[in-house]
């Protein structure tokens, strides 16, 4: 792409729409990311529609001039993974001024703009008595979510995020508007429930709303020797055919350099205000340390505003992999982990984290019965265990130590499955590392079916060839 032709023809439309390095607003945008490894990318320019039709504008403005991968989509900026959403001297599309949340009680339905962050969709729908299946963390953008999947407190009873989306205003390559939704293009709105950024630009999301009061949840730190009844416990939960599916259980074990220490963590949460009896093991885990325990009842909101506070981190990546549910290699992941972390625990504030993420049968089963999605999981899949291995530290010159030991747990703990046979190939979008191949993940013949969808509303490849980032139809 000729950047600067293209900067120019967008200018053409409105010069309101294009922010250039020397303008203040450039480094507020730049600021929006996450993880320092896109605020580096610096774009030439960022390109800041304000409506659906400006989104049109500009994908007809930069097409004539779009040859090789140069421009990114941006919604929030939260996806902590090299190049998703940014692009270096490239032209970024940045959709935050694409505002508003409506609820339309008559259809139950939560119409979201893309650059709202679920923080604002929380509130709007909580303040009416109802919940969304929404991210788990109020300063998340709802686009990476609502195209990648996205894991919430609801999942186990409504599915993923995406599989809660009714219908998908989009811009095509084209630069027509359209939707995707069970009656209109409903091939693109499979293909978008986890497809990614690779069919056109997402402007408005409309979520299923349901009935919700308060919950009960919160977080639970203890130490290290109350680990293993956890991991029993969380796969005794995801074998257990009766399963309480209104609860949600997140199991993660971290060293931070702040703190000097390693702690275990549960993220623990209920549709109900009280405790379940499904949580009492998650609750309980003794010895806790009482300080830090938040569970009480609250809101949806309140639930989401907890924790990671912060809407920018240092050098924060992540990466992931996928196994059945099974005592010994979740065992022989934590083994794994404190192995390799030997190696990096001198690395400047280092904070390294392997994290659970449960996906019971009964959650995709849940995807399925509301109109399936990207990744063609089936309930014989599962139940399964996302392993999340998180990474946060100052300094550039420590990269390559640190992600070369997140890479070996990973790498340790796939082969380790692969010989129990409880190996899972299919790879989580939102923790995925760019040198994952995530589509190709799906299976060959649900990445060949993507392929042809993609191919469908996008002739030259508009996204294909223009459009960055690592997760792609089809790996280069
Ligand atoms: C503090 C924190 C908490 C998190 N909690 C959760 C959680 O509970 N559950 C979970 O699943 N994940 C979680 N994540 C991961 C995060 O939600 C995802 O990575 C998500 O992608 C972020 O959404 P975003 O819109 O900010 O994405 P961005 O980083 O802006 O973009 C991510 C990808 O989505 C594409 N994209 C974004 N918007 C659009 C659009 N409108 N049209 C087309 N493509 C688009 C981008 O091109 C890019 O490929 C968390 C991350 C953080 C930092």
């Amino acid at each position: 792409m000729s950047n600067a032709k293209a900067i120019e023809a967008v200018k053409a439309v409105s010069t309101n729409l294009v922010i250039l390095p020397d303008n203040q607003t450039y480094d507020d945008l730049v600021n929006t990311y996450f993880t320092e490894w896109e605020r580096e990318l610096k774009p030439a320019a960022f390109l800041c529609p304000r409506s659906t039709s400006e989104v049109s504008d500009i994908v007809k403005a930069i097409k004539p001039f779009a040859f090789k991968k140069t421009f990114a989509i941006c919604g929030a900026g939260q996806q902590a993974t090299l190049g998703v959403a940014n692009v270096r001297d490239g032209l970024t599309i940045h959709l935050r001024n694409l505002k508003g949340v409506e609820v339309d009680l008559k259809r139950n339905i939560v119409s979201v703009a893309a650059g709202e962050r679920w923080g604002n969709v929380h509130a709007k729908v909580g303040s009416l008595g109802y919940g969304v299946v929404g991210q788990r963390h109020s300063s998340g953008g709802i686009g990476g979510d609502a195209v990648q999947l996205g894991l919430a407190y609801f999942s186990y009873a409504r599915g993923f995020v995406c599989d809660n989306v009714i219908n998908y205003e989009i811009v095509l390559a084209s630069g027509e508007i359209t939707n995707a939704n069970a009656e209109t293009n409903a091939d693109l709105w499979v293909s978008l429930k986890g497809g990614g950024n690779n069919f056109g630009i997402v402007t408005r999301y409309d979520l299923a709303i349901f009935r919700q009061g308060d919950m009960w949840g919160g977080k639970v730190f203890y130490f290290q020797p109350g680990l293993s009844s956890q991991i029993q416990s969380l796969v005794e939960y995801l074998h257990d055919p009766d399963a309480d599916l209104e609860v949600h259980i997140c199991v993660s074990l971290g060293y931070a350099a702040a703190i000097g220490d390693h702690l275990c963590m549960n993220d623990v949460f209920s549709m109900k205000p009280t405790m379940p009896k499904a949580l009492e093991p998650f609750a309980n885990v003794q010895p806790q340390i009482d300080q830090m325990n938040s569970l009480r009842v609250d809101t949806l909101k309140g639930l989401a505003d907890e924790s990671f506070g912060d809407v920018t981190a240092n050098r924060v990546a992540k990466m992931s992999t996928t196994v059945k549910a099974d005592t010994g290699i979740l065992e022989y992941a934590i083994q794994t982990y404190r192995t390799c972390f030997e190696m990096i625990k001198d690395v400047t504030n280092i904070l390294f984290s392997i994290t659970f993420e449960l996906i019971p049968v009964q959650l995709i089963s849940q995807s399925i019965a509301r109109g399936g999605n990207a990744t063609g999981l089936t309930p014989s899949d599962g139940p399964l265990v996302v392993i999340l291995i998180y990474t946060s530290y100052d300094e550039r010159a420590d990269d390559e130590k640190v992600l070369g030991a997140a890479k070996q747990v990973l790498q340790l703990i796939e082969t380790e499955a692969q010989n129990r046979n409880v190996f899972h190939p299919w790879l989580y979008l939102n923790y995925a590392f760019p040198n994952q191949d995530v589509i190709g993940s799906y299976g060959v013949e649900r990445q060949a079916w993507l392929q042809e969808v993609g191919k469908k509303f996008d002739v030259d490849g508009f996204f294909q060839i223009a459009g960055t980032g690592p997760f792609k139809l089809e790996k280069p």
